[in-house]
């Protein structure tokens, strides 16, 4: 089914303040794929755009290559044009044609991703209130084995899952979020992770964690833990691998093909008494920054102020192949009278 709907909840992360997109110290990490992260946030935006755009035409490829024609063709008309709200130098918003809603497009990840952090981001402030907890991000990784991603992702799932039922992960942990990163080595062995934000009760020594994760699991006691000095930080971190479940640059048509297989498998959830709280807390209660931001860019027409310098906003329309160019022209033209400094 072919829709041409003007989504217009695609909102350029552009507006949100430079404070609200501090990146994490590199002390919060140990991990090498956080770290790789890192070192992709310090890409410019034309760099980032011009990147989706490659992933995008690889994917579409691919695809053509299996014989999924409708998928290719999504993948092409997703945010091929666009009505981009800018001043001239900042993008305030970007509106596509159309979203192909495909899990691996870069494009249509990011806005998941955007949403998944409006959401979850008011509720942990809100629980770390409510119950005095302090989030951490705990990454679980499991031994490799020759089996496929559905069977990579069941098993640390399962072992997940028999972690929370014993005694110790209950006495510390209060809940949290859930993600699932893939990955997949040179020998073509599937590597998959769970990345969680757990909410502490209390410190506990990360060796007694090792020991429970290691009889959760029956053979790995390998995880990473670290405290989240910045929740916002800390959730779009974890974010990010729905938006990127994997590096799809090194993506061939049988991980595609397998990719395909999973379509239901859910990437991202909530557990414990975070889960619970997620269902009672309504959106209204909370006056989040970034929620705000959030709706003021999407109340931004034509003729408005730029949020970030004042000037009057227009409407561009281009397709999506100029993006990173604009985005470079944007780049590199002197600073306006960017709003007032905080210092
Ligand atoms: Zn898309
Ligand atoms: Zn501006």
């Amino acid at each position: 089914m072919i829709q041409s709907a003007l989504s217009t909840d695609l909102i350029s992360f552009d507006t949100l303040p430079a404070a609200s997109q501090s990146k994490p110290s590199p002390q919060t990490y140990l991990d090498n794929r956080v770290t790789k992260s890192q070192r992709e946030n310090k890409r410019t935006r034309s760099q980032r755009a011009r990147e989706r755009l490659q992933t995008k035409e690889h994917l579409a490829r691919l695809a053509v290559g299996l014989g999924e024609v409708e998928l290719a063709d999504k993948l092409q008309r997703c945010h091929s044009r666009l009505s981009v709200l800018t001043c001239g130098r900042h993008i305030a918003r970007i509106i596509p044609n159309f979203t192909c809603e495909f899990r691996l497009c870069p494009d249509c990840g990011r806005r998941r991703s955007r949403k998944l952090q409006n959401k979850y981001l008011p509720a942990m402030r809100g629980f770390m209130l409510h119950h005095k907890v302090t989030p951490v991000h705990l990454v679980l990784t499991q031994t490799h084995r020759k089996e496929n991603r559905k069977q990579s992702a069941k098993r640390i799932k399962d072992s997940f899952t028999r972690l929370q039922r014993r005694g110790f992960w209950k006495e510390y942990l209060k809940g949290g979020t859930w993600s699932l990163e893939f990955t997949k080595d040179k020998n073509g062995l599937h590597h998959t992770h769970l990345h969680i934000i757990g909410f502490r009760r209390k410190f506990f020594d990360i060796e007694l964690l090792r020991d429970e994760w290691l009889a959760a699991t029956g053979d790995s006691h390998v995880l990473n833990l670290k405290p989240i000095k910045d929740i916002a930080a800390g959730l779009r971190e974890v974010v990010k691998y729905v938006s990127k479940p994997l590096d799809i640059r090194r993506f061939g048509a049988d991980d595609l093909r397998e990719f395909l297989g999973l379509k239901n498998m859910r990437m991202f959830g909530t557990f414990g008494e975070f889960r619970d709280f997620c269902k009672g807390f309504e959106l209204s209660d909370n006056n989040d920054a970034m929620f705000e931001l959030e709706s003021l860019a999407r109340d931004l027409v034509e003729g408005c102020a730029c949020p970030q310098c004042n000037e009057p906003l227009f409407d561009l329309r281009m397709s999506g192949k100029e993006l990173p160019q604009f985005y470079e022209q944007t780049e590199s033209s002197p600073p306006g009278k960017v709003r007032r400094s905080s210092h």
